[in-house]
């Protein structure tokens, strides 16, 4: 098969690890007989640099015309100064946007090779666990309606809660289906208690629940949540949840992995075509230097491969190659706590080795 797919490294580490999930997808693209195409294009600072804008519209084009996308990261000291809607971070929200990704996929494993990464006690993560967090991306109160006004106590801002059950039928089915590839089991975080938009949330996921009987679903309200990720996050298989409780729990489970440099991430919509990218940022502090980790980047593009294409076997031969390197021991500066380290391309290498 031939899969076309728009490359935006960005800023920062971004074009090393994005060169680097390249060469992996090449390499597996040559055992299983798949051909990938890359055309690369420009977004956040380096945009800004060339064009005078960060999301160019060729940009946008040829992520639309593409299979997939797979994107670096974006930002730096040096566009920092900019205002708001010319900040690098801005074609962020503008390629979601563009490409319609209501769908937030967020893994939090922890590698066996990587437990003492854990900030948990020992005991606690003694089996590990292998969380994917689903996330509501384009409504709730990050786009609810807002604003400031003249009340009670003088000046006041407001920020809306708007979920329409069109939106929680839909992130609720991506939730249910993503289940039924893993263990079955579902949970569903709100504030049912406190907030009639969780309410509906809640009522709605039951209504689906009725679809997927194979899947087990249960409810937790996001208080009790954010204590039970760190008392015994192996209870956890997939999580559904709205884009603020999304937000605050993806990054707290993310944490607990201890490793940003290994987190890959999803953003998907109604079409097969989906955007790909590491959760950490462009690292400008170690960028050119050879130290950056790729395997996030790499783990994103093995995502892409299962959620885009369809091409499940090729996803676990990239994730058992990440496995296997690590339990031989090889790491990047960032995972190896002093000890001895790999740089970029060598771990890379290490893992084009294991395909
Ligand atoms: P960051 O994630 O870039 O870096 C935080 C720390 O983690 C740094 O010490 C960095 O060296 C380290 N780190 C991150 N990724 C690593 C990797 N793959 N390998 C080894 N070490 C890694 O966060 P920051 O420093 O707060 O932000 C830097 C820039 O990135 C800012 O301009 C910010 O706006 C931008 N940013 C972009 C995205 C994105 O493109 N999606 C996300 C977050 C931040």
């Amino acid at each position: 098969m031939k899969y076309n797919i728009a490359l935006l490294k960005g800023d920062g580490i971004g074009p090393e690890i994005v060169d680097s999930a390249v060469r992996v997808l090449t390499a597996l693209g040559e055992k299983f007989g798949h051909e990938f195409n890359f055309t690369p294009y420009d977004i956040g600072g380096v945009a800004i640099d060339k064009h005078g804008e960060p999301l160019p519209k060729a940009t946008v084009e040829g992520c639309l015309n593409s299979d997939s996308v797979l994107l670096g990261a974006v930002g730096g000291p040096k566009w920092d100064t900019l205002p708001g809607n010319m900040r690098p971070e801005k074609a962020l929200l503008g390629i979601r946007e563009a490409m319609g990704l209501f769908t937030n996929l967020r893994p939090a494993k922890l590698y066996s090779a990587l437990k003492d990464d854990c900030p948990l006690r020992s005991d606690i993560v003694e089996n590990g666990f292998d969380i994917m967090i689903v996330r509501e991306l384009t409504g709730g109160i990050y786009f609810g309606e807002r604003g400031m006004r003249e009340g009670k106590y003088g000046e006041e801002a407001y920020d809306t809660e708007c979920y329409s059950r069109m939106e929680i039928e839909r992130i609720a089915r991506v939730a249910f289906e993503t289940a039924k590839k893993r263990r079955c089991n579902l949970i569903s975080i709100d504030k049912a208690n406190v907030l009639e938009s969780s309410r509906l949330w809640r009522k709605v996921v039951h209504e689906i629940a009725a679809e997927y009987p194979e899947v087990s679903c249960s409810d937790m309200l996001v208080d009790n949540a954010a204590m039970q990720l760190v008392r015994n996050p192996a209870q956890f298989d997939v999580i559904v949840t709205s884009n603020m409780f999304g937000d605050i729990l993806s990054d707290e489970a993310s944490q607990i992995t201890g490793s940003i440099g290994m987190l890959p991430s999803a953003s998907l919509g109604e079409t097969s075509r989906g955007l790909y990218e590491p959760i950490h940022g462009s690292a400008p502090d170690i960028a050119g230097k050879g130290l950056a980790n790729p395997i996030a980047t790499i783990l994103s593009a093995a995502m892409m491969l299962l959620y885009s294409f369809g091409l499940s076997a090729e996803s676990d031969c990239i994730v058992s190659a990440v496995d296997k390197v690590l339990s031989c021991g090889y790491r990047t500066a960032d995972i190896a706590h002093g000890g001895e380290s790999l740089s970029t391309d060598a771990i890379t290498d290490k893992i084009i080795e294991n395909i």
